[in-house]
Order: structure tokens, then C-alpha cells, then sequence
């Protein structure tokens, strides 16, 4: 039976699931140490480096990555396919720096196209700048649902700026997430993240007064749907629906069509606003996202990563004029209706140039089409590998966003039903064990993944795939 999953059948995937977790392979105790030799003897400058910042860094790191396993590496560049760390180790970069790369590292192009714009504008004017505009256009023609749009300094700022619009839009407070989705680390939206069954958890330092009106459903469960927003309606209504439209962390548990289908008619139904978080899915699952491949229209799409072509700072939010007019910029006082926005660093002409040019890049080199032609067969080539192996998997992608998931540490949450929270907390603790080991393996035979399951590719890395699978070869040929 083949490993190899069609990465927008959720109930394929899910049932798999069930498989890894309750019988997950690991790698064999030689490997491990084998592994742990390698980053002794081979990163040890690495390992000096973030000693030493711990003097002044928390914990010495300020990524949370699966690499940060048995310590974080000293990456000292970054170039094409590749990143180097201190110690002159050289990786295929599967990470990407969680997905905005998608032409390569320090693409020419827009790189050109940035220092251009330091001689010519500089770094910052405070003032309007023309580069906003072709920014805000180039979105626009690629999402007929962006009347208008509004840049921002991350994701995470979006995430709270769309919800914050649809409230004072709608005047209700209510939001309904689907479970286990990320929306960046605001207050307000730090419930239920990342995996199913989270509720508060992640929530250290948050009042539980800013989680009073968010509730999370299961996904692709439209009884559960249906209810919530019934249920809502005793309390004031709802004021919006959030979520991955890709389903839970880029996918990783997708969301099929036909329930996106019934969220948008519940939403309309209800006088709620639907919020597509495409901060991933934007410009990398082709140029129209999700929205575009389901063809629905969200009220407002959340934008990141991407949109800033790999610089900082990469947020947006876009939609209707008539809820997005609420932003309208300028100095108000007391009694204006307007919602309230700002960033300092806001829509400067690093972000907007560097953007606009990785867009028109995107449209010049046909990337959309040659990602997935190249994601497509790889993707088949590893589930063949887990095959070969006999490793319980989940092997799936999106285009160019991969799922290699051996261990399921995202997904324990899932059975919720079947087993105690403690045993979800221990199963949990115990495939995220298995994933670090993982993420150690690949990177010692050349590679850094993303997240440990997921991972993406990129326009420079289709070039070295034939050298990656060979990598993958070498670490799921020492499993158990
Ligand atoms: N939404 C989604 C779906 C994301 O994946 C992320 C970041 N990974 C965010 C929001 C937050 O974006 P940022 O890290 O730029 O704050």
C-alpha cells in the first residue's frame, strides 16, 4: 500500500493518522547516536555561539524551530537553495524561514530591486509612497475579493486587525476559529493554536477575559459549525469566521472545499465576516491562494510572508471597501467611528518594492507551475521511500508546501474523544520527541525542515531535489 496521500483528502489523512500514532517507527539508537556525533563534532562552533548568547538572548535563540535540536545552528548565510551555518556546514534549505522565501534565498531580482530603492528613496519617508500603490494593485489583480488593502508590519498584526474590523463592522464580538489553526500569537487569538484540543494552553500571560468571545469547532465538521453559530446567536451573534483556509498548520490537516462551501453560506446567513488567514497560502499556492482554487470569496484576506518577498515586515490585510474603509488613515479624535491602525515601520519601501517585485517575479518565471511539477513527483518519490522502509507516514503536499510526518505530534490533540488528557499530553510529549530526532537526522544529512512535519520548496531548491531525496534516503533507511 502506498504511503502517498492526495494533500486535500482530509479523511485519508486523518485515518493515517490514527496508523502513526499508535504505531510510530523511530530511528534506530546507532542513528541517534550517529546523529548526535554529527552535531558534537560538526557544529560545535554553533553550539558555542548560542551558549553565548544565552548572555543576552533568552535561551539564545529567537526562532521556534524543530532545529533547534540537540542545540540551534549559527546559520551565517543564506544563499539560493542553500544556508551555511558557523562551523562551514552547508544545508538545502527546506525551511525557508517559514515560507516567504518561495523565489530562493537572496533572489537577485528583488534584492536588485531593494538596493535600488535605498539609492533612491531610502529607507523610510513616513510619507506616501507610489511603491504602496503598485504593491496594493499587484493584490488586487490577483484577488478579486481585495477592493482595498492595507499593509502591515507582520502576520500576527493582521490576524488582529482583520478581526478588530469585522467587529466594529458587524458591532458583535463573537468569533468562531476552526481548532488547531494559527493566527499569529495576539491575545485574542491564542486559543486552540496548533493542534487540536490546545483550548488555553498556550494562553500563559492572557487574561481569560480576552478569550471570552473566541470558540474554536472541528474541522471540516459542519454539524459542529452549524451549532456554534446557533449557539452564538443566543449571545449576541457572530463576528466573524477565522481560519487557515487550508486547514491547520499549512494543511497539515486540511480543509476540504465543501465545508469552506458551507462556512461562507453560515456566514452569510448570520451576518459574519469570513476571514481567510492566507499569510501561507497567499502567493504560494498559486498566485490567487486558496480563495482562488475554491473559488471563494472571503470578506478579508489576511496576507504575510510573501507579500514582502522575503523582507520585513510582511502583513496585510484586504477586502471589501466597505468594511476596510473603516481604516481610513489620517488624525482623528473622540468621536470618529474609524478603526484604530498604525506601525511605524508600516508600508515602508523596503517591504513594498521587495514585495511587488517578488510578485512580478512569481508571474515572470511561471514559479506556481514549476513548484508543483517538482513538489508533485518528489513528494511521490518519498512516500515510495516510506514504502521501501515500512515507516507509517503521512507523506502530502499542497503544491509547494510538503508534509513529511512521521510522528503526528500535531495531531494526538485529534482524539480527544479517546483518550485522557494526560495520555494526550504524554503521546503528544513523545511523538514531538520523534520529530526533534527527525529534524536532527535530516539536518545532519544535509537538510533543515520546517516545523519538523511540514516543509516547503522553493524555486532554487527544485534544482537539488534528486540530492534531497537521496538525504531522505539516508535517514529513513536507519529507522527501526
Ligand atoms: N497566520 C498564519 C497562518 C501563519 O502561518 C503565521 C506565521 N507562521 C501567522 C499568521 C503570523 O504571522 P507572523 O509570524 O508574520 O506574525
Amino acid at each position: 500500500m502506498t504511503q502517498y496521500l492526495d494533500g486535500y483528502d482530509y479523511k485519508s489523512i486523518h485515518k493515517k493518522v490514527r496508523e502513526i500514532i499508535f504505531n510510530p517507527k523511530r530511528l534506530k539508537k546507532s542513528a541517534i547516536d550517529k546523529y548526535m556525533n554529527y552535531y558534537e563534532t560538526k557544529c560545535a562552533g554553533s553550539r558555542q555561539t548560542i551558549e553565548d548568547a544565552k548572555s543576552c538572548i533568552p535561551g539564545g535563540v529567537q526562532h521556534n524551530l524543530a532545529n533547534n535540536y540537540p542545540w540551534a545552528l549559527d546559520g551565517v548565510k543564506a544563499e539560493g537553495a542553500y544556508i551555511y551555518d558557523i562551523d562551514g556546514n552547508r544545508y538545502i534549505d527546506f525551511l525557508q524561514a517559514g515560507g516567504p522565501t518561495i523565489l530562493g534565498n537572496n533572489y537577485p531580482p528583488v534584492r536588485d530591486a531593494v538596493i535600488d530603492a535605498l539609492h533612491e528613496i531610502g529607507n523610510l519617508t513616513g510619507l506616501y509612497g507610489d511603491f504602496e500603490k503598485q504593491l496594493a494593485m499587484k493584490i488586487k489583480e490577483h484577488y478579486p475579493s481585495v477592493d482595498l488593502f492595507r499593509m502591515l508590519a507582520s502576520g500576527s498584526e493582521a490576524c488582529m486587525i482583520a478581526i478588530r474590523l469585522a467587529r466594529a463592522y458587524t458591532g458583535k464580538n463573537n468569533m468562531i476559529k476552526v481548532k488547531g489553526c494559527y493566527h499569529g500569537f495576539t491575545d485574542q487569538l491564542i486559543y486552540e493554536i496548533r493542534s487540536i484540543g490546545t483550548g488555553k494552553t498556550a494562553a500563559v500571560g492572557v487574561p481569560d477575559e480576552c478569550l471570552e468571545y473566541i470558540s474554536g469547532v472541528m474541522p471540516n465538521d459542519i454539524e459542529d459549525l452549524e451549532r456554534q453559530f446557533a449557539e452564538n446567536e443566543k449571545n449576541g451573534g457572530t463576528a466573524l469566521f477565522i481560519t487557515e483556509p487550508l486547514g491547520q498548520d499549512s494543511g497539515a490537516l486540511p480543509l476540504t472545499k465543501e465545508y469552506q462551501q458551507r462556512v461562507r453560506e453560515l456566514c452569510d446567513q448570520y451576518g459574519a465576516v469570513l476571514i481567510y488567514d492566507e499569510v501561507v497560502t497567499a502567493f504560494r499556492i498559486g498566485m490567487g491562494g486558496i480563495q482562488e482554487l475554491y473559488d471563494i470569496r472571503p470578506d478579508l484576506t489576511v496576507f504575510g510572508k510573501v507579500i514582502a518577498g522575503g523582507y520585513p515586515g510582511a502583513g496585510g490585510v484586504g477586502g471589501k471597501a466597505e468594511i476596510m474603509s473603516q481604516l481610513t488613515a489620517g488624525l482623528t479624535l473622540g468621536s470618529s467611528k474609524k478603526v484604530m491602525v498604525g506601525g511605524t515601520i508600516t508600508a515602508n519601501p523596503v517591504s513594498c518594492v521587495a514585495g511587488y517585485t517578488a510578485l512580478c517575479e512569481l508571474e515572470r518565471t511561471d514559479a506556481h507551475n514549476k513548484l508543483k511539477t517538482a513538489a508533485d513527483k518528489f513528494t511521490r518519490q518519498l512516500a515510495d521511500l516510506a514504502d521501501k522502509y515500512e515507516i507509517p507516514s503521512m507523506i502530502f503536499n499542497q503544491e509547494s508546501i510538503l508534509h513529511i510526518d512521521l510522528n503526528a505530534f500535531q495531531h494526538v490533540g485529534s482524539f480527544i474523544d479517546e483518550f485522557s488528557p494526560e495520555e494526550i499530553a504524554e503521546r503528544t510529549a513523545a511523538a514531538m520527541h520523534l520529530m526533534h530526532e527527525y529534524s536532527m537526522a535530516m539536518c545532519a544529512e544535509g537538510i533543515i525542515v520546517a516545523g519538523g512535519n511540514k516543509t516547503y520548496i522553493n524555486l532554487q531548491t527544485i534544482e537539488v531535489l534528486d540530492d534531497a531525496l537521496d538525504a531522505y534516503e539516508r535517514v529513513f533507511s536507519q529507522y527501526e
